[in-house]
């Protein structure tokens, strides 16, 4: 017998079991490698494998949004960062970690547990009664996927992340760039627009043709994708003007400069509630990051661009948190169930890590018959949670890292050099707050 269900033991779920476990409740920790099945990703049998490189980002907890996320964590009792402190290997100002160590003591510390039950299976359906935690990650198993379809909708269920590149609205340029959305519709002011003229496109279009791009592995060869998440860079080899009359189109937008139409136009459209970050209208690429820098940077207006993440396309399973979730991570039609992990739509493995934290901790909560009001939106688990559950754009919903951006922004005028400081000055005082007794 367990008090709770947690299925996926990676770095969300192997967190989450952790922390209701060190709350006395009893936990089943359901894992289907080791039981002969594999993920594409994953080498090895043990918890919380890291698939792909070995680093938890900058450990820096007073100017990086990331690093503030890891004092955090460690404040929580986390096992993930726990034990990346422990097998941690040189990284200069990151936190990288010997992956096998790092994994094996992961296994160890849940093994050992007298509050956890490991068991190796495959789980194919969502668990009807009882509270589960669902942490299968961005390769959940496709029969669980299509249980989850079921009970959420197919179209609230992506296979691959289109991402578009976000960028920090404080980096634009908005003396080249302006607001207006095409013919004036809606209020007339949704978009941010970029003009290129002739010259300036046809040099845009070469870079994206001659760019370096990363391949796609394997298994993510035989997954097609839709022409809705095309990367630009395959709709720039179908011809010059395919672009012009694709997502580049000028057509009802005048350049305030001239008053006419421009040759081609890049547009942005918000990507969060607060208004910080905005996202390049399908630019999804398979584009190498420091070529993407280089060729976005060209885009008259985006010459001093800051991106809160760069463009991608892989295979994710995610489900569209914003509108499918409460403020708890619930299922909000099938409350017994929570989300967490990358399945949610926060990329990375310290924000799945997070959010299993943030998952069990609601859990322990709910067990105890008590509430637990979400972190506030100043810290840096609040501002992902808040993101998740809520703040971002449920129709356009991609996977994100965390980033200040997500935060409120700091009141007032400040000096881009103190910044940082702000937030994570802000955040600590809130994390305190919230962690002070009722
Ligand atoms: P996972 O760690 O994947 O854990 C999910 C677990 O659920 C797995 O152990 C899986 O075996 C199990 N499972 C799946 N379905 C079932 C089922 N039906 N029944 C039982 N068990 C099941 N992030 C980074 O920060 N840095 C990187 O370099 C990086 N590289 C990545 C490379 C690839 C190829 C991929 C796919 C992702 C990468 N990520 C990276 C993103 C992400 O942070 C990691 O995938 C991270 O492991 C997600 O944590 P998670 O707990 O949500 O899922």
């Amino acid at each position: 017998t367990h008090d709770i269900h947690i299925i996926g033991g990676g770095l969300a779920g192997s967190e989450a079991a952790w922390q209701l476990a060190e709350a006395g409740f009893r936990v089943k920790l359901s894992e289907m490698r080791g039981s002969g099945e594999a993920t594409p990703a994953h080498h090895t049998d043990g918890l919380a494998e890291l698939v792909c490189s070995n680093s938890f980002r900058s450990d820096d907890a007073e100017s990086n949004a990331v690093g503030l996320l890891h004092a955090e964590m460690r404040g929580l009792g986390s096992l993930i960062l726990r034990e990346a402190d422990i097998h941690k290997v040189p990284a200069g100002s990151a936190l990288a970690v010997d992956r096998d160590g790092f994994s094996a003591g992961v296994t160890a510390a849940l093994e050992a547990h007298p509050n956890i039950t490991i068991v190796r299976e495959r789980i194919d359906t969502l668990p009807s009664d009882g509270p589960a935690i669902i942490a299968t990650g961005p390769l959940t198993a496709s029969g669980l996927a299509a249980s989850i379809a079921g009970a959420t909708g197919a179209d609230a269920l992506a296979f691959f992340d289109a991402i578009a590149p976000i960028v920090h609205f404080d980096s634009i340029d908005m003396e080249t760039a302006w607001f207006q959305s095409r013919w004036n519709k809606g209020d007339g002011k949704d978009y941010i627009n970029c003009a290129m003229n002739r010259e300036q496109y046809e040099a845009f279009h070469a870079g994206l043709i001659a760019g370096e791009k990363t391949d796609f592995k394997e298994w993510e060869r035989d997954t097609p994708y839709f022409e809705g998440c095309m990367p630009i860079e395959v709709m720039a080899e179908r011809g010059l003007d395919t672009l012009r009359f694709g997502p580049m189109k000028p057509v009802g937008l005048d350049d305030p400069r001239t008053g006419r139409w421009p040759h081609a136009v890049v547009q942005l459209r918000q990507d969060n509630a607060q208004g910080t970050l905005w996202n390049i209208v399908g630019f999804q690429t398979k584009l190498k990051h420091a070529e993407q820098v280089r060729l976005f940077r060209s885009i008259p207006g985006l010459e001093k661009a800051e991106f809160a993440r760069l463009g991608g396309l892989h295979r994710n399973t995610f489900i569209r948190s914003p509108e499918l979730l409460d403020s708890t991570l619930r299922l909000r039609n099938r409350p017994n169930i929570r989300f967490a992990g990358q399945i949610t739509g926060c990329e990375g493995y310290v924000e799945s890590a997070s959010v299993g934290l943030m998952a069990g901790r609601f859990a322990i909560a709910e067990l105890r018959g008590e509430t637990l009001a979400p972190p506030p939106v100043e810290t840096a688990l609040g501002a992902l949670l808040h993101h998740i559950t809520g703040a971002a754009v449920a129709e356009t919903y991609q996977p994100m890292n965390v980033n200040f951006g997500l935060m409120p922004p700091i009141p007032g005028r400040t000096k881009k050099a103190d910044r940082k400081k702000m937030y994570t000055d802000r955040a600590r005082t809130a994390m305190q707050a919230w962690l002070a007794p009722a």
